[in-house]
């Protein structure tokens, strides 16, 4: 027997053999296919492939395929780049001749051959990720200039200046991108090669008395050119090389090994982009914006991607490479007339300067947008009077623009109404719910200083002058402003700590600015009044200095700056906001309410649509304002000594309770209200410092000392996991009565007096149904004594638990005997189901981020592996038993909208969140129940 499968596996694997050997010697290339040609109307890939070609890689095919002006290039795949970063650096072996091959068709079709003397091609290398990540990898661009191609480029275009320009342009990148980074090689902040490069450009520039790169002479580029190349071999040891393969082969791996550079990294982190992704390369061959005064550069969105308005809007230079718009070096000039800004205005636009190039631009976008069906973002560069198209892709945008755009589309009918909603990320209506400078209050207060309104809303803060200060200052509660002189996308952790980003350089498109729209960020960029000395941490603006600290307050909207601190108001009368809520909801299926505890923030969630509360926590009433007489009661009740001492202390506390819950309840008219008894341990109500023990002590008449001996004997090494929730009720059993008595005739006196009243009555930190069978006996015996005073047949009202220790989510087919609805506690369960103290996580939680072992905050985004397997079985064996079981959340992640999402996979019946983030979690919702139904079909 054994024999037997022994030769019928070696026959096997013969046959295998062989057949392996037969492709080998017949298509050596044949297997994983790597690099994917475009160009001349024609390409390999196409809009759908961005996972395999990166966004970039993708889109140059499409705009290919649909007869638009791109030069000819080849994408290598992200999966090469996965091999290659797998394998320490090394390339598949097919992929050599993959890319000689289409350099090949490459150089057919552009009619110049990479390295030739004579009529020498040159290309640009640039990363391209599935996901848009700005500013966050690298580009090597004129690869293939070297001793032997300059004289030919020379002869050809009879223009030494730009082959010059050009060629430091190749060194200043290529030491840096390739010779530097890619090596590893970290030098200290602000001594890089390719800044120390720069500075010698300046030097140059400040002897000669230039103003701008444009006025650097052929005789200043030829040396200068020398002066680089001795310095990079001084400074990293190594000749810049002049072989234009070697070029090309260090280009495409610097572009790899950029996709686990810091920045990248960071902004994957921030982004929630997964790590083994991996970034693509875009081979190209290169088109020249330097090439004189007929040749341009620019940056383009079919809309403006700030307030989302229908206008083609855009930046361009003249006589300029793609890099020095959005490097933000130079003040870019406007588009167009219609969209000049208090920045540019002074300056041509494309639109009268090149009018027959604009007008095929302007029809191109045009082309674009519609075939798209979203807005692009386009990169163009215009050689000697001729455009060609480098890039487009969906741009990114505000929130306030997201939703503009969507509902502008929708009624231009280029998306229908599934599609507007599923346009607007749920985290970006966050921007239209959070506060702008009162208009009123920036009416009387004076304009220091104008900039580049790059990111939405208001911001007020203290200015800090590095990313490293504003994540410091962030930490310590602070609101900061993070000033920086120009747009850097190295600073991408600093502008997300900060509430806003003002900047004394940088156009609308630099690529930070970008950054923080994508995020919706209030940001000022271009701001020239800025004198920033970033050493001596201060600012001057028109003479007067502001120092690290300094209180300034942003309108990211218009882009002007004041001093001190303005008000803020909120931006939710927006109809357009209403508007779209209301198509949002025609889609959404699982009801959405709040959490709140007093009257006010149930009317303003309401206003927000929220469908009723989830959670109405009772030992709110407790804390803050208007609290010192309940708490006072509540404290007696805690110090008495006998059940009747006790009582009577609930009695006197009662009233308060019943008012508070009857004014909610009448706040929400007939929509439910979940009240939940008091939860925490009791302990957490007695004065801890002597003087508050004192001053109680007199306050009820009573020894200090059975005050502390009260504190102490409350005390517990581990309250979460202590005294707290049902376990109250169980041991006095009369502070349930009181709150199911107060519930309960709150509503028979609204029922009454006519109006709507729909109770829920919700047990905490339940784990087993006896401990709900209990509480019920006494909820019964007073639901029949409120019944008998009030003259009422019925008070509509429902008893339930919450779910929020492990061992009630596993045995929620015996909760569901007596609960009729259960609401997820999902930050006691991911406390109790993590053994995580919700309380002490900041001592390790950024650790276990940043190592990779989860991959978010469990307490911030349901961890659905394993808390979401506990909802999962809670929801399950709930229903097994009670077939209709009512099922919500009211932990922190009813309102995120990965967390959403999931609770509607489970079958939630509703999700529950704080007031601000109703709408969040509606959008959120109906974006679930439209991924249902198209997974369905
Ligand atoms: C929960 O645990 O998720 C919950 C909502 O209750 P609390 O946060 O009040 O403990
Ligand atoms: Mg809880």
């Amino acid at each position: 027997m054994a024999t037997k499968k022994k030769q019928v596996k070696s026959a096997v694997k013969k046959a295998a053999t062989k057949g392996m050997k037969a492709v080998k010697q017949s298509a050596p290339a044949k297997g994983v296919k790597y690099v994917y040609w475009f160009g001349a109307g024609k390409a390999e890939g196409r809009a759908d492939d961005k996972n395999l070609l990166g966004g970039k890689g993708a889109n140059l095919a499409e705009m290919c395929r649909i007869g638009l002006p791109v030069p000819a290039g080849f994408t290598i795949s992200t999966e090469c780049c996965v091999e290659y970063l797998k394998h320490g650096g090394k390339y598949p072996k097919t992929l050599e001749a993959e890319v000689k091959a289409a350099l090949a068709k490459t150089e057919k079709v552009m009619g110049m051959k990479f390295g030739d003397a004579e009529n020498p091609l040159l290309v640009s290398c640039r990363s391209g990720a599935r996901r848009s990540m700005p500013g966050m990898m690298e580009t090597v661009l004129n690869v293939g200039l070297c001793s032997k191609t300059i004289p030919g480029l020379i002869k050809k275009t009879n223009n030494p200046r730009f082959v010059y320009d050009a060629y430091r342009r190749l060194i200043m990148m290529y030491s840096d991108v390739v010779m530097e980074k890619a090596e590893g090689i970290e030098p200290a902040e602000g001594k890089g090669i390719r800044k120390q490069l720069d500075d010698m450009l300046h030097e140059v520039k400040k002897q000669k008395g230039y103003a701008s790169d444009t006025d650097l002479t052929v005789e200043d580029l030829q040396k200068l050119v020398v002066d680089f190349k001795a310095h990079v071999k001084e400074v990293l040891g190594k000749e810049f090389p002049d072989d234009p393969m070697e070029q090309l082969w260090g280009g495409i791996g610097a572009v790899f090994k950029s996709w686990n550079g810091k920045r990248a990294v960071a902004y994957r982190r921030i982004e929630g982009i997964p790590d083994d992704w991996g970034t693509a390369v875009n081979v190209q061959a290169m088109v020249f914006g330097n090439m004189g005064d007929t040749s341009a550069t620019g940056v383009a969105f079919s809309r403006n991607p700030a307030t989302g308005d229908h206008h083609f809007y855009g930046e361009w230079l003249v006589n300029a490479q793609g890099e020095d718009v959005v490097a933000g070096i130079r003040t870019p000039n406007p588009l167009n007339e219609a969209t000049k800004n208090e920045q540019n205005k002074h300056l041509p636009s494309l639109e009268t300067s090149m009018p027959q190039v604009y007008k095929q631009l302007d029809a191109i976008q045009k082309k674009l947008e519609k075939h798209y069906k979203d807005m692009q973002d386009i990169e163009f560069t215009i050689q000697e009077g001729r455009l060609w198209m480098l890039q487009c892709r969906v741009g990114k945008r505000t929130g306030v623009a997201a939703l503009n755009m969507a509902m502008d589309m929708l009624h231009e009918k280029l998306i229908d109404a599934k599609t507007a909603v599923m346009r607007v990320a749920p985290v970006q209506l966050d921007e239209m719910l959070h506060p702008i400078l009162d208009p009123a209050a920036e009416k009387n207060a004076k304009v220091i200083a104008k900039g580049l309104p790059a990111g939405p809303g208001g911001a007020v803060g203290h200015i800090v002058f590095t990313a490293a200060d504003a994540v410091e200052w962030a930490k310590q509660g602070k609101d900061v402003i993070l000033v920086r002189e120009e747009t850097n996308p190295e600073d991408v952790e600093g502008m997300r700590a900060a509430k806003g980003i003002l900047t004394g350089r940088g156009g609308m498109t630099s690529h930070a600015a970008l950054v923080a729209r994508g995020w919706g960020k209030c940001c000022i960029v271009g701001c020239a009044a800025l004198h920033i000395d970033v050493h001596g941490k201060k600012l001057r603006i028109d003479g007067t200095e502001y120092e690290e600290g300094a209180v300034l307050s942003l309108n990211g909207s218009k882009g002007h700056v004041y001093a001190g601190a303005l008000d803020t108001v909120d931006a939710t009368e927006n109809p357009r906001f209403q508007e779209f809520m209301k198509i949002v909801d025609k889609f959404r299926t699982m009801g959405v309410r709040t959490n709140a505890d007093t009257p006010e923030d149930a009317r303003v969630a309401r206003a927000f649509g929220a469908e009723g509360i989830g959670l109405f926590r009772t030992e709110h009433m407790f804390y803050g304002k208007g609290s010192d007489e309940p708490l006072a009661k509540l404290r007696k009740m805690i110090l008495s000594k006998t059940v009747e001492e006790r009582k009577a202390a609930l009695n006197e506390l009662f009233p308060f309770v019943k008012r508070d819950v009857k004014a909610t309840m009448e706040a929400m008219d007939g929509l439910p209200v979940t009240f939940r008894l008091l939860d925490p341990p009791l302990h957490e109500f007695v004065p801890q410092s002597e003087s508050k023990q004192a001053e109680l002590a007199a306050e009820l008449g009573i020894p200090v000392e059975d005050v502390k001996k009260r504190g102490e004997a409350l005390h517990e090494t581990n309250p979460m996991m202590g005294h707290r929730g049902v376990r109250l009720g169980i041991t006095y059993p009369e502070v349930s009565a009181m709150q199911f008595r107060a519930i309960l005739e709150a509503a028979a006196e609204l029922i009454k007096e006519g109006k709507k009243a729909l109770p829920e009555i919700m047990i905490p930190v339940t784990c087993c149904v006896k401990e709900l069978d209990a509480q019920k006996k006494i909820f019964d015996q007073v639901y029949a004594d409120v019944l008998a005073a009030s003259g009422l047949k019925k008070i509509p009202v429902l008893y339930g638990t919450m779910i929020e220790i492990p061992r009630a989510a596993l045995t929620a087919d015996e909760m569901a005997r007596t609960a009729e609805f259960f609401s997820f506690g999902t930050n006691d369960l991911t406390q109790m189901g993590f053994g995580f103290s919700r309380d002490d996580i900041g001592g390790f939680m950024g650790e276990y981020l940043d190592k990779n072992i989860l991959p978010a905050d469990p307490f911030q985004t349901i961890d659905q592996r394993g808390i979401g397997e506990l909802i999962k079985i809670g929801v399950q064996r709930g229903r097994m038993t009670r077939p209709n079981l009512k099922v919500g959340i009211c932990g922190e992640h009813g309102g995120e909208p990965e967390s959403v999402k999931f609770c509607f996979t489970v079958g939630m019946n509703y999700v529950s969140c704080s007031p601000y983030r109703v709408p969040i979690a509606r959008l959120a919702a109906a974006q679930a129940a439209i991924e249902a139904q198209s997974k369905k079909k």
